[in-house]
């Protein structure tokens, strides 16, 4: 995969998605994503970033302050 900001190889990877709702902090740790070799940039494949809105809409409703979820025990 080609990172979509520079074009250089994207590598295979595993990240920590931090999403702000404002009233809570949903964690997701372990998320697998292509990490740009060049500029860092974090590239998620269409079923991941599917994965993560369910993880963080389950997340909304419990309505912690912050929630840290495991993505290889949820998905
Ligand atoms: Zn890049």
């Amino acid at each position: 995969m080609k990172c979509m900001k520079c074009g250089a190889l994207a590598q295979k990877g595993i990240t920590t998605s931090v999403t702000d709702l404002q009233d809570c902090l949903v964690i997701v740790r372990n998320v697998p994503c292509f990490k740009c070799s060049e500029c860092n940039e974090i590239i998620y494949t269409g079923d991941v970033i599917q994965q993560l809105e369910e993880i963080i809409n389950s997340a909304k409703k419990v309505m912690q302050e912050i929630s840290i979820i495991d993505y290889s025990k949820v998905a």
